[in-house]
């Protein structure tokens, strides 16, 4: 097929358009490089990928034919998002419509990546697709949180309206290699200090949870989304949910470190809990993470001591 990916140059977009480049589909890639980099997909640029520095804000023009359109344009990271908080509510807003009118004019099917963050500061544990969420309208995360709610929307008034055929993925906390060093999530933060010998900063007194997902899971969910879906949201993420300190010790064992942690004060609206319900991406999608913690660690640690790491 001949695919569009927003945010192809991204952590999570990168990685889809190797997936679709390897299974032979032509990519175009279209990103504006704020939190993603061209270095990311310059490996495809000769194997079916054209690149296309723009923004989605502005407006998309693609010839042709298209089948499908993946919409992950946007920052991610909290620190990044709270950085931009005016580009990241016109990404999942302006972008969106964009996206969405892109995906109307060349009758392609739709995929949008909405998140976790959706759910807010969850008050029902673990969070089912059901959940409404518990989401501060005007916090720190509300740029992205409820830009993510208003892409959200906005896709299913296409599909009521318009008769579009979209998918909503609910993206959870997700890892792996082109994460960048410097993104300020827990991830990265955790990976480079142990690699770089410092202590690792926990946030708060570390026992709030998140549920991590290889990188290579979600995109295999993403696939089998946009192909059989029925366009309501679906969780996608991994199930296993640890503390941060709990986290910190599992990076220490994989990069063979025994370095201290460091506590640092807990960011605002900071959710306390978070693991995904996944029985829906299961029934419908046959799907569940297949990646365990330890392998997903041991590829992402040794890609950034093999020197991965754009950012440094
Ligand atoms: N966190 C931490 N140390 C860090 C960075 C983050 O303890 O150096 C915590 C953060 O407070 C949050 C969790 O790790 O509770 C996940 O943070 P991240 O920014 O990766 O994403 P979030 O799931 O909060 O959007």
């Amino acid at each position: 097929m001949r695919a569009v990916v927003l945010g192809g140059a991204g952590f999570l977009g990168s990685h889809l358009c190797d997936a679709l480049v390897t299974r032979g589909d032509e990519v175009i890639c279209i990103d504006n490089e704020v939190t993603g980099g061209r270095e990311n997909v310059r490996h495809l640029e000769d194997r079916g990928l054209s690149f296309l520095h723009a923004d989605i804000v502005a407006g998309i023009v693609v010839d042709g034919v298209v089948d499908a359109v993946f919409h992950l344009a946007s920052a991610a990271s909290p620190p990044d998002y709270q950085r931009i908080p005016i580009a990241t509510l016109r990404a999942g807003s302006e972008g969106t419509l964009h996206a969405l009118e892109l995906a109307a004019h060349k009758k392609a099917r739709f995929l949008v990546t909405s998140t976790s963050e959706v759910y807010g500061d969850p008050a029902i544990h673990p969070q089912p697709e059901s959940y409404w969420g518990n989401v501060n309208p005007v916090g720190l995360r509300s740029c992205y949180d409820e830009a993510k709610r208003f892409s959200e929307a906005l896709t299913v008034a296409y599909q009521r309206e318009r008769g579009l055929c979209v998918q909503i993925a609910r993206i959870f906390n997700t890892y792996g290699p082109r994460m960048r060093l410097d993104d300020g999530r827990v991830l990265p933060n955790f990976v480079g200090q142990a690699l770089r010998g410092e202590p690792l900063t926990i946030f708060g007194d570390g026992t709030q949870t998140r549920s991590f997902c290889y990188v290579d899971d979600l995109i295999r969910g993403f696939l089998l989304l946009i192909e059989k879906g029925d366009g309501m949201p679906v969780n996608l993420g991994n199930p296993t949910e640890l503390t941060m300190i709990e986290f910190a010790n599992a990076v220490q064992r994989v990069a063979g470190t025994k370095l201290p942690l460091e506590r640092k004060p807990l960011p605002p609206d900071d959710p306390k809990r978070r693991r995904p319900d996944i029985s829906r991406a299961k029934k419908l999608l046959g799907w569940e993470p297949m990646v365990s913690l330890e392998d997903g660690l041991k590829k992402t640690v040794a890609f950034y001591r093999s020197s991965g790491d754009r950012s440094s």
